[in-house]
């Protein structure tokens, strides 16, 4: 059970509209503190996805910090992660760039030196399956292509806006050339979750200390569907005996 915790803005004061979604700075610090103890050990989504697709290992109990839209008071908060040598993940819209309450250019390159892997979250936020195939093309390359420009390096991830997706923006995603995405589900994610679907877990204002230790701790919600990869195995098991693969074997056979 791996924990894929997703943030927005860490605020005393919630931007506007973002109440719901906001989290104090004490709080944000109390979560950190819990991290540190829990004995797991923080990876970026990149070196995630890179394990879930065999390409990769991972540390034994690994846990994902992730930041969805680019609030600018994500790079106080990514001091705090940095302080306790937490890498964390940053999906920015990148329409919003520079907007007023939002990461500027130059944030966007200063955060790599706090370990902020910098993620495409599209370009204008839309619900990515209510849109036509060109404009999910121009949100989904564009976005990379946008924040390319600023990094000036390659960028591998991708967020679904609202976690929103259907099987046409997947494979967007997947042609765009990004090697991962992430969805929302508010379920823990595991190794044989979709790379191209990673599990979060929203943190809001109300979430409890206790929530977040649970999550810690590997409990506290539903492990994401693998239903198609358990279907998938299941074919394959099945084709490998029907071929009597020497894989499967039976007792005194
Ligand atoms: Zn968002």
């Amino acid at each position: 059970m791996i924990p894929v915790l997703l943030y927005h803005s860490v605020n005393r004061e919630p931007p506007a509209g973002q109440e719901r979604w906001t989290v104090s700075p004490s709080a944000f610090a109390s979560h950190v503190d819990a991290l540190a103890r829990s004995g797991r050990t923080a990876v970026t989504v990149s070196d995630y996805a890179n394990a879930l697709s065999g390409a990769g290992t991972l540390p034994p109990r690994p846990v994902l910090v992730t930041f969805d839209d680019g609030f600018a008071d994500v790079e106080d908060a990514a001091q705090v992660l940095h302080a306790k040598g937490v890498p964390s993940t940053l999906y920015m819209t990148s329409g919003w760039v520079g907007r007023p309450g939002m990461v500027t250019a130059k944030q966007l390159t200063e955060l790599g030196a706090l370990g902020v892997e910098i993620g495409a979250h599209s370009r204008t936020h839309p619900r990515l399956d209510e849109l036509l195939a060109s404009e999910v093309w121009s949100e989904v390359a564009g976005a990379g292509r946008d924040l390319e420009d600023i990094l000036g390096r390659p960028c591998t991830s991708f967020a679904y806006p609202h976690g929103n997706h259907d099987r046409a923006v997947r494979q967007a995603v997947i042609d765009a050339g990004y090697r991962s995405a992430c969805g929302v589900k508010n379920a823990l994610s595991h190794l044989f979750d979709d790379r191209y679907a990673i599990a979060r877990l929203t943190v809001e204002a109300t979430t409890p200390l206790s929530r977040i230790q649970a999550w810690l701790a590997g409990t506290g919600a539903f492990q994401a569907s693998d239903r198609e990869r358990i279907r998938t195995r299941a074919y394959r098991l099945a084709r490998r005996v029907r071929l009597g693969f020497p894989d499967v074997s039976w007792p005194g056979r």
